[in-house]
Order: structure tokens, then sequence, then C-alpha cells
């Protein structure tokens, strides 16, 4: 392509509106461009991009032997109630009606229409296993979307899904799914970290993220020390606290005044005690009546370790009028002690306190001196809380933690039955019985793969890209394309390239060379040809975007020597030689 006619409005400064580099780089290369929040027009450069990476997903999943498909945008809500979704995914779902006030949603995960074609298509265990997976645009309405393609509200994910007879069977799929997502992100040229994860709202039983690793990536990575245990954020587990025997004298049981006292913070500092001597108690509803969750005063809760302890979906916080009803006092006076009517639930830390503090159920007032089995019990006790930094890993019981930053590109799920058994999705076996079939998923978002490769491959002139990523591997530059001979020579070199299947970029524009190249490395393209003074005496330069080298090459030479980079003669989606490590890190 020539660079005069390609719409890549590129800008001098960074743009207010982004935050992180990938952002900034999209926007300043003209990439993307922003139609409403977490909305974006793919440009021509930005859409190269996004097809390379989905064309290295296709070609892989292709080889793991799935299926293709393409499921609609517009979906009918009776699907999404027969799994009860429809009530549980919550505001981010998009909900829309049609002309004659029929519910739909525009999808952002697809198991229930998947699990609806299944259970229609497939009739006999013969047809199984079988994986179907689609390349197409999800949305979601997400509270914050934010860092441009990082977290849109319209976005291109990869997601498959697999049906099984047997969990050896959903296990052998996850392994060959779990290998050729590792092959996709070590084409992709990326350094990442695959981690157990919390399933979120997709649910079912285990399940692990592919991180690519970024000082600037929204999720920490807990990875233990000593040994290969490594979890996110969310589903990081909590070593064993051992029981430390002291001699601490129990005291009596006191209520003391705190006026408008509601937080950790403000009754600790009044009451001149430790936030980790406070018993923070929280007040939940769920689909099975309200629960009193307690952690200790430095730690926070994690929602999705106590909505597995309970078994319930539907976890949410209580609202100043049922706190009430169910402690006797306004929101931030709730305590175990004397709570009665609901189920209380706490956190194997909490036990451990030896002389707590918590409120007193009766505005106003806190207890201190509280002692776990004399003053309260709890129905229900576990890890409950987010693991802190300096926790113990909950594997081998003695490494700690250390602590990195990551992108989550990619997710898969052991599914079990949870969409199957719903939606009555059955075949039928040897014996001609009708049994449940068994699921996995497995999704890859295309575009916050394409960000997050930017964000681990930049430096202060703009993006770096990996070579299967760019938009064009390589870009020719005459020094002044109004010179006859540079003009032709960049002609020539251009039209061979593109013979040979190169994804080129001709910059003819009667910019200065300075103004051109700067262009050309702001948007990343991994080699150049400078063709400039040198041509005089039958020479090129070829410059490499990531380390700044640079090669006087003859002429004659270029194609061989654009063999030998693997530019030549491999076009889009090849394998990039001995990028990637091979090995997620
Ligand atoms: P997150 O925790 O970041 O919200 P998720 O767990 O909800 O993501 P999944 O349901 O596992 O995401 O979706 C599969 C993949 O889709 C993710 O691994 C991620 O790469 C991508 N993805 C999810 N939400 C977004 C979004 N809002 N914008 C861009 N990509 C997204
Ligand atoms: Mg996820």
């Amino acid at each position: 392509m020539r660079m005069s006619q390609v719409v890549a409005p590129t800008l001098r400064e960074d743009p207010k509106e982004a935050e992180v580099v990938s952002h900034k780089l999209m926007l300043r290369g003209g990439y993307i461009r922003k139609l409403a929040a977490g909305v974006y027009t793919f440009l021509p450069l930005g859409f190269r991009v996004l097809s390379k990476v989905a064309n290295i997903i296709r070609e892989e999943m292709n080889r793991a032997g799935a299926q293709e498909v393409l499921m609609p945008t517009l979906l009918p809500a009776e699907l999404w109630r027969e799994t009860g979704r429809w009530d549980i995914y919550g505001k981010e779902l998009f909900r829309i009606k049609d002309r004659h006030d029929r519910e739909f949603c525009l999808g952002p995960t697809h198991e229930e229409v998947i699990t609806d074609l299944a259970r229609t298509a497939i009739r006999s265990y013969k047809q199984l296993p079988v994986n179907l997976y689609q390349i197409q645009t999800k949305f979601r309405d997400e509270i914050r979307p934010r860092f441009g393609l990082m977290r849109g509200r319209e976005f291109m994910m990869k997601d498959a899904y697999s049906f099984h007879t047997s969990e050896e069977s959903l296990d052998k799929e996850y392994k060959n799914m779990y290998e050729t997502y590792c092959r996709i992100f070590d084409r992709l040229g990326l350094k990442y970290r695959v981690v157990e994860a919390d399933s979120g709202l997709i649910g079912g039983g285990y399940s692990q993220e592919f991180m690519v690793l970024a000082e600037t990536g929204e999720e920490e990575i807990f990875h233990c020390g000593s040994c290969a245990y490594s979890a996110s954020r969310e589903s990081a587990g909590v070593g064993e606290y051992k029981l430390q025997t002291s001699n601490l004298k129990l005291q009596n049981l006191e209520e003391v005044k705190t006026p408008n006292m509601r937080t950790v913070e403000e009754v600790s500092v009044f009451l001149k005690i430790k936030p980790s001597q406070m018993i923070k108690t929280l007040i939940y509803e769920t689909e099975s009546g309200a629960v009193a969750a307690l952690v200790r005063g430095d730690h926070a809760i994690n929602e999705a370790k106590l909505k597995k302890m309970l078994g319930v979906e539907d976890l949410r916080l209580a609202d100043a009028a049922v706190i009430k009803k169910v402690t006797g006092a306004p929101v931030g006076f709730a305590g175990p002690v004397g709570l009665k009517g609901v189920k209380i639930v706490a956190d194997n830390a909490v036990e451990l306190i030896e002389s707590g503090a918590s409120g007193a159920n009766k505005e106003d007032h806190h207890i201190i001196n509280i002692a776990y089995g004399r003053d309260y019990k709890a129905d229900l006790s576990g890890d409950i809380r987010f693991a802190a930094h300096e926790d113990k890993c909950p594997r081998c019981e003695h490494g700690k933690f250390e602590v990195s930053r990551g992108i989550e590109v990619g997710h898969i799920f052991k599914l079990g039955t949870k969409y199957s058994s719903k939606m009555n999705c059955v075949y039928l076996d040897e014996g001609n019985q009708e049994k449940t079939m068994i699921m996995g998923c497995y999704g890859i978002g295309v575009g916050r793969t394409a960000a997050a490769a930017i964000e681990q491959n930049h430096d202060k002139d703009g993006i770096v890209w990996p070579l299967p990523l760019a938009p064009f591997q390589l870009a020719i530059v005459p020094a002044n394309i109004s010179e006859k001979e540079q003009a032709e020579a960049a002609e020539k070199i251009y039209s061979d390239c593109k013979t040979a299947g190169l994804d080129v970029l001709l910059d003819d524009r009667e910019d200065r060379l300075g103004v051109k190249l700067k262009d050309i490395d702001l948007i990343g393209i991994p080699y150049k040809l400078i063709i400039g003074k040198a041509l005089k005496e039958g020479k090129v330069e070829l410059k490499n975007r990531k380390d700044g080298q640079m090669e006087l090459i003859e002429l004659d030479k270029v194609s061989e020597k654009l063999r030998t980079l693997s530019l030549w003669e491999r076009g889009a989606g090849s394998a990039p030689a001995g990028e990637g490590g091979g090995k997620p890190q």
C-alpha cells in the first residue's frame, strides 16, 4: 500500500483521554478512532492488526480440530432465562426490545446459544466430542470502559465451546486448548503467564487465564516464590494460618460508645487498636437468604470465594433497610456477637483474632474484647478474602507470594454440566440412554491482545510491533520521492515485495525524510528500507525498528536479505523464528 493513500491520521501529541500506552499509541498512530465510550472504529492499520491476530487464532484453532461457526449477536431473552442468567448477569448485559415488545440482548458471551445449537444438532455419542468456535463482536456494558481496546463495550472475541460424553474427554480437549493457546501467544511473540482463575459470570469449575505480562496490566498475578503455583488476584488462595499460642488473658466483653464511627479506620484509631483486630462484618443478600461475612479489618473480602463457599449464584451487598432488619442497627455497626437469624461465614484469619472488636449491632456502639468460641461462632469458615502480598502460598504452604502485573487476554474453562443440565442438552449413549453433555469453553480477546502487544512492545518513538502482528512488515522510504532515481528504485522494490506476498508499505509522500521516518516509527513497522544518498553506490539502508541496527545492502541483494529475515515468501500470519520463547513465562 502507498502511504499517501493510507487513511492513518497520525497525531503529534498524546490525546488527553488516553491513560495507557497502547491506547495513546493506537490513537496517535491512526489505528483506531473513538465513536462512543468503549466503542471504536478500526482504521485500515488497526483492522490489519486485528485481522492478523484473528488469523493466527483461526489457523491454530483449525489445526487443533475446532470448527468455525458464526452465531448471531442479537439473542432472545428466553434462552437466557433458561439458565437464569437473564436475571443474574446484571447491568453488563445490553438489553433491548423489538417492535413487538419481545426482549433480546446483545451477546456478551454465547454459552446459551451454543448449548441450544448442540441440543438440537447433536443426537448421538458418535458425534462427540466436538469443539465449535467463532470470531465475533461481543457487547458488554462495562461499568468503566477504558484503556481503548483493553476494556471496550463492543469488542472482538474468539469464543469456543466443546461438548463431551465424559470428564476424561473434556480434560483432553481442555489440554488441547491450553496447548493451542500457548501456540497462539507464542506465534504472536508475546511474553505471558498462565494462572489459575476465578470463573466469574461464566462459571462452572476449573479455569485458567492467559496473562500477557506488562507493568501497566490491570490484573495482579500472584505466583509462589518456591513452587509453580500461579493465580489471578481473584482466585489466589491463602495458605493456612497456624494458631499461635499466646498468654493473652481474655477480658470481659465491653460495649464502647463510638458516635458516628463506621469505618475500620475511624474505629481502630479511636479504640487505639490495630485494624487487624477488627472483625469487619458485611451483610449480603443471596438467593438463599441473608448472610453475615466476617473478615479481618485489614483484609478485603473476596465475593467470588464467598459465592463459591456458599454455593450461591446471586450475591449482593445488602441495602440499609435489610441491614437494619438483620442487625437492628444502621449501616456501619454490624458485628457477630448476638447476631441471629443469618448465616455467619468467617474467614480463616478471623477466628484467630484473640481480642477483637466489631460493631455492637446498635447505633453508635462497638464491642471490644471479643473472643471466637466464647462470644460467637461461625456457621461456616474458610478462605473468603483476597490474598495479600505477604501471605503464604496455599499449595506448598511455605513459599511467599511474588506479585506481578498482567493483562488477561485469554480464559479457558471446564464448565461441566452448568449449562447443559439447565438447558436439557442431552445425547444418546451407546445403550440408547439420554445423558447430559459435558462442556468446556475457551475465549480470547482479539482487540485486547493487540493492545497488550503494544503494552509489551513500545519505546519513546512509538509502537514496536512483533513481526506477526505488524500491519506492514516493511516500509520502503525514499528520502526524496521527487528524485527520479530514488523513486524508480523504490517502485521496483515495492513491486517485487508485493509479488512475493510481503505486507509492504511504500512511503511515497513528499515530506522530509525525518518526518516520514517519525511516522513510520510511531506506527511501529518492524523494518524500514531507506533509499537515499547511498543509492549512488547502488546501496540502500535496512533499519530494524526494535534495536535500531542499520545495514547497508546492495540493491540486487535486497530480496535475498528479506528472505533471510523471514519476510520474503512468508506473508502475513507466519510463525516468527525464535520469538515468544515457546513456553509461558
Ligand atoms: P475481565 O475480567 O477483564 O472483565 P472477563 O473475565 O469478563 O474479563 P471473559 O468472559 O473470560 O472475560 O472473556 C474472554 C476474553 O475476552 C478475556 O480474556 C478478554 O481477553 C476479552 N475481554 C473480556 N472483556 C473485554 C472487554 N470489555 N474489552 C475487550 N476485551 C474483553
Ligand atoms: Mg476472565
